[in-house]
């Protein structure tokens, strides 16, 4: 073996001597894979195929012991250090060119403990695992709308999917987690001990450690609900989505209902000739008694002149998995968000205003409604700040030859421009694209006391391949 030489995270290179990686690589329990070797190519690929990186070193953790091995290199050595969970990170950051990756992937255990109605869920642990383990039991935590991201980028960052408005963010139920510090220590953080690490990470992204467990709080749900979507022609998009704001302004907690404007996949319910034309979607949940939801979703579905209306009592597992085919990893994507505490007419004018020029047609405008559970928990109670976005836009640029790059790019810009008016000017933080620089906008007014909790915790930046807060300089 030779030495080897990785990008160091004050810049240029540091070199890891032959013998100390022999022994780094013996002392692991999982695998280690350097470039060239079986698995390696595999091992860096994520979500997104717009992110190519070649990490210099990735160490597939089999347990804590890995995770503070790979610290221990880390700090040693001064490296560039990425961690993964699911890999689905927009902008991807589960890698990094020339460094180390901590692979948490493998780490996909989900214990559910139904008389306390909590899960101790592994750092590499998928939204499908995490579901199919509560769902046995009828019990769930609010996770995101595609079974495959990971858990933990997904919590770390706030998460919210359909449960949201009745039960809040997925970071609002984490109880407690295990955390690999940059000291190389494991804390436990709950409520009672280390309580500002655990408000740091509910929220505040993988910048404090790297969290080897987690406990939510579950609930009961399902296992039907009441679910699907209502497909209108484009023609009537504005009065619908008017229609969709007002309902949704007094609606239960325990419904929720999301726009998606994009030409119309293939979907068997969809009559032929509406395939690849323009289209208005409502896909919408009732998280409580379907006889219930049946009422709450009357206002919406009885509105205007649908295409199709496929809302129907469900197993909450299979809605979960439901956008999963048209979320595939492999693709080649580009995401800019906003967030919007209200929908004037105006803003729905800009935002149907830029359907006719989608340039692919896998590319598509999701405006997510929150509000209820999650915008009643004060700003100052997590590091999650957006509790004033009711609604959430991703503009999702999805397409698949390289040569379309700059046309859905641009495309993805211009959205964002023409809806910047209306916005609060915060952004989610899983939605932050590679080339975005908005720390500040992402972590709001919580940005201070993240900065002294990493000051606290992670003084040298170690973790700092995320979306980044730098140690503050006092305090
Ligand atoms: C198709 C798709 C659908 C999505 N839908 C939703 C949705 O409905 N709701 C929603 O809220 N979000 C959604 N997201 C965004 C998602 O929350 C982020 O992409 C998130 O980063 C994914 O987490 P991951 O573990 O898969 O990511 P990774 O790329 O593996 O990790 C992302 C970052 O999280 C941090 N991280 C990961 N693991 C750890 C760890 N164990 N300890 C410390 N830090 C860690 C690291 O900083 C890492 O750089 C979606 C993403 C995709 C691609």
């Amino acid at each position: 073996m030779h030495d080897l030489s990785l990008a160091s995270r004050r810049g240029g290179k540091t070199r890891v001597e032959a013998a100390r990686l022999e022994a780094f690589r013996a002392g692991m329990r999982g695998e280690t894979l350097l470039p060239g070797e079986p698995g390696y190519d595999q091992a860096r690929a994520v979500w997104n195929a717009m992110i190519d990186r070649r990490p210099a070193l990735v160490a597939r953790c089999a347990g804590v012991a890995d995770v503070l091995r790979c610290v221990e290199l880390a700090r040693e050595h001064e490296l560039l250090v990425a961690m993964r969970g699911g890999g689905h990170n927009i902008a991807g950051k589960a890698v990094c060119d020339d460094g180390l990756v901590v692979d948490l992937s493998r780490l996909r255990d989900v214990r559910v403990d139904p008389g306390a109605r909590t899960a101790r869920v592994g750092p590499g642990a998928t939204l499908a695992d995490l579901d199919h383990e509560t769902q046995a039991f009828g019990l769930a935590t609010p996770l995101g709308i595609n079974s495959t991201t990971g858990v933990a980028g997904l919590t770390l960052g706030g998460g919210f999917g359909w449960l949201t408005r009745k039960l809040g963010m997925t970071a609002d139920n984490l109880l407690s987690a295990d955390v690999v510090t940059a000291d190389g220590q494991l804390l436990h953080t709950s409520e009672r001990h280390e309580p500002d690490l655990l408000w740091g990470i509910r929220g505040g992204g993988g910048n404090l450690g790297i969290v080897t467990s987690f406990e939510f709080g579950l609930h009961p749900v399902g296992p039907e609900v009441l679910a699907g979507l209502v497909v209108h022609p484009f023609s009537g998009a504005r009065d619908v989505m008017r229609h969709w704001r007002d309902v949704m302004a007094d609606a239960p907690d325990d419904l929720s209902c999301w726009v998606v404007a994009r030409k119309a996949p293939p979907l068997p319910f969809l009559p032929e000739s509406w395939h690849g034309r323009e289209v208005l979607l409502l896909a919408m949940v009732y998280a409580g008694d379907p006889a219930a939801g049946a009422k709450a979703t009357r206002p919406l579905r009885a509105y205007g002149t649908p295409i199709a209306d496929v809302v129907a009592p469900t197993p909450y597992v299979a809605f979960q998995k439901a956008f999963d085919p048209l979320l595939q990893p492999g693709a080649r994507n580009y995401w800019k968000s906003h967030n919007f505490s209200s929908l004037p007419d105006g803003a729905i004018e800009a935002f149907l205003g830029q359907v006719p020029h989608l340039p692919s047609p896998h590319c598509e405008l999701f405006m997510g409604n929150l509000g209820g559970a999650a915008g009643r928990v004060p700003v100052s109670a997590t590091a999650y700040p957006h509790r004033d976005a009711n609604f959430v836009m991703n503009v999702h640029a999805r397409w698949e030859d390289r040569r379309d790059d700059d046309a859905c790019t641009a495309w993805a810009r211009g959205v964002f421009d023409a809806l910047a008016p209306f916005a609060t000017g915060g952004v989610y933080v899983n939605f932050m694209s590679e080339d975005e620089e908005r720390a500040g906008a992402a972590y709001g007014t919580n940005h201070e006391r993240l900065a002294r909790l990493k000051k606290r915790y992670d003084p040298t930046n170690l973790f700092c391949v995320n979306q980044n807060v730098a140690p503050a300089s006092r305090g």
